[in-house]
């Protein structure tokens, strides 16, 4: 298993919006909050049409638990379909997302600030993940708080720990596929997340 460096105050990082970790075998996971952004930046409905319209996929884990993740367009090369490419005055190359900075996905939005939680020991700590193998920002010395990233996204850092729970008991209820989309990632979008996720906590014990 991959040895993460703990962030217990601070990290230095500058994202230079090269775009790697938007390209290629990036693996974007989603959590239930972060497909009703997107649902909603896209004026959909539904979070299922997030779905019938290939912007997102169920991809099974090392636990045999179904979790949702961008799906990355594979033509004329592999990138996340909200990536916008565009030239700055110097003609160099800018990633920008769609959907930053409040429909993004936590994930990336944390980026390169990575949350380990274990349910089981109720622990949780945040790590440094390299958003990808050749990250510029890495190299930057600029210093960032931990403490303010946290607080500026506490909100989200709820709702996936409660997402998390429900993972819990989709494990232990060995879910298909099916069940689990249906109980965790099939929602309409037209009502405040935290109606949502209570409704999602019903869904899953019955
Ligand atoms: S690879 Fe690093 S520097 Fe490049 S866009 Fe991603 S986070 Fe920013
Ligand atoms: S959602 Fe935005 S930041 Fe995340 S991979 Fe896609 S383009 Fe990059």
């Amino acid at each position: 298993m991959t040895k993460y460096i703990p962030i217990k105050e601070s990290y230095r990082f500058s994202c230079t919006m090269c775009a790697h970790c938007c390209t290629g075998d990036q693996e974007v996971l989603l959590t239930p909050f972060d497909l009703y952004k997107m649902g909603r930046f896209l004026h959909y409905e539904t979070s299922e049409e997030l779905f019938d319209n290939g912007w997102a996929e169920l991809v099974k884990n090392e636990n045999n638990v179904w979790r949702p993740q961008i799906r990355f367009k594979i033509k004329p090369f592999k990138y996340c379909p909200f990536l916008s490419n565009e030239l700055d005055e110097d003609s160099t190359l800018i990633g920008r997302c769609q959907l930053h900075p409040e429909h993004k996905p936590l994930v990336c939005a944390m980026a390169p600030v990575g949350r380990i939680v274990d349910m089981e020991k109720n622990t949780e700590e945040y790590v440094f993940v390299k958003p990808a193998p050749d990250c510029p920002g890495v190299h930057s010395a600029q210093q960032n708080s931990l403490n303010e990233l946290l607080t500026s996204l506490k909100e989200e850092l709820d709702f996936q720990r409660n997402y998390f729970e429900l993972l819990e008991i989709a494990k232990n209820r060995l879910l298909s596929k099916e069940q689990s989309f249906e109980r965790l990632y099939q929602f309409r979008l037209n009502k405040p997340f935290r109606v949502i996720i209570a409704d999602l906590k019903k869904r899953i014990v019955r």
